[in-house]
C-alpha cells in the first residue's frame, strides 16, 4: 500500500539554486519541495506546504553521495593523528 500521491523522477523537478530546493507542481496549486540536503540525507518523500499529499521522489542516491567526501575528510583526520 503506497501513501505517496505520486512518484516523481528528480528530472522533472525545478531546482532552485539560491534555497538549493527542488520544486514539482502539485495538483493543489502549490509546490511539492525537497532541499538538495535532504537527499543526501536519502530522503525520499517531497511534501506540499499547502496541501497532505506527498510525492516519492526517483533519483540515483550515487548523485547525491557525500559519503566519499565523508570519507576523505576522517582519512585526512587520521592521517593527523598518526603523525
Ligand atoms: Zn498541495
Amino acid at each position: 500500500m503506497s501513501v505517496f500521491h505520486d512518484e516523481v523522477e528528480i528530472e522533472d523537478f525545478e531546482f532552485d539554486e539560491e534555497s538549493d530546493t527542488y520544486y514539482y507542481p502539485c495538483p493543489c496549486g502549490d509546490k511539492f519541495e525537497i532541499t538538495k540536503e535532504m537527499l543526501e540525507m536519502g530522503e525520499e518523500v517531497a511534501t506540499c506546504p499547502s496541501c497532505s499529499l506527498i510525492i516519492r521522489v526517483i533519483y540515483d542516491p550515487e548523485d547525491f553521495d557525500t559519503e566519499e567526501e565523508a570519507a576523505s575528510i576522517s582519512k585526512v583526520e587520521l592521517e593527523v593523528v598518526s603523525k
